[in-house]
């Protein structure tokens, strides 16, 4: 339970829809544990990487693995029964409980089956018990503990996009892929999020993959940084070094800086 996830490599990736390259050569890899941060401009090709890694579009060219399996190539719930579960950039729920959404998260390690479930045998009224509990416990983990039975629609939006994250977790995925988890957000619900995050890695052991434009909370989430700039990798490294990369500077300004010019 407490091994550490595998790695997930991703190697020379590219997507091409129709003249455009939206990726190009793309690699990275998310060590075992860690928070990796996504960064680069709207259109760099970060959620179209997060589609490539959870199934939904397939590269040109390129490899997906995570420890020992190649992924490039499998279904969506394929992929998220191997272990990497996301989150959407746009996508809030608003229908049913907390409960509810997560119960469907737990649907992917449902034995029993449909048929069982409504026939309400034995065996799958003891699993239906055992996935609330644990999708309980879950809901405290991510800070939803206290609307657990309420309609989703009434929550505030931060604790909204909160119930996708927890949705994610209730795959138990050994890799977490959060597209713009705090996107909308308050600063106050920001914080919250980042501090969900953190006590998540750290006491379901996972690696997680974050694209997020909100700098201050990557530079103080991730441990490492890769960043796009029109499908490509400009930069790869710690916060540190990717804040201070001139060409970093220069997808997001736009042009040089004048002391880079002197
Ligand atoms: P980001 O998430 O970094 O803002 P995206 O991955 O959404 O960027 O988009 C990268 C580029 O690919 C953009 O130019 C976008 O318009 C284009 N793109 C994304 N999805 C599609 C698609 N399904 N069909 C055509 N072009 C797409
Ligand atoms: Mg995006």
């Amino acid at each position: 339970m407490n091994d550490s996830p595998p790695e997930l490599q991703v190697r020379d990736v590219t997507v091409r829809f129709a003249g455009l390259t939206a990726l190009d050569g793309v690699g990275l890899t998310v060590a075992p544990g860690s928070v990796h941060a996504l960064i680069g401009p709207n259109g760099a090709g970060k959620s179209t990487c997060f589609n490539v890694l959870s199934g939904l579009t397939r590269p040109a060219s390129g490899t997906v693995r995570l420890g020992g399996t190649d992924l490039t190539r499998l279904a969506p719930h394929r992929i998220a029964a191997l272990g990497v579960a996301r989150t959407f950039q746009n996508i809030v729920t608003t229908e049913g409980t907390v409960a509810d959404n997560l119960m469907l998260g737990r649907h992917a390690h449902s034995r029993a089956g449909f048929a069982a479930s409504a026939l309400r045998l034995p065996r799958a009224v003891r699993e239906q018990r055992e996935h609330r509990a644990r999708a309980r416990e879950i809901a405290e983990l991510t800070g939803l503990a206290r609307h657990f039975d309420s309609p989703v629609a009434l929550l505030s939006y931060g604790d909204r996009k909160r119930v996708e994250l927890a949705r994610a977790l209730c795959l138990e995925p050994r890799v977490l892929l959060l597209d713009e988890p705090v996107a909308g957000m308050n600063a106050a619900e920001r914080a919250r999020t980042a501090e969900v995050v953190r006590e998540v890695r750290a006491g379901l052991g996972l690696s997680v993959l974050l694209v997020e434009h909100d700098m201050g909370l990557v530079m103080r989430l991730a441990d490492e940084v890769t960043v796009l700039d029109f499908g490509r990798v400009i930069a790869h490294g710690t916060p540190d070094e990717v804040r201070r990369d001139p060409e970093v500077l220069r997808a997001y300004l736009g042009t040089p800086g004048e002391e880079d010019a002197a």
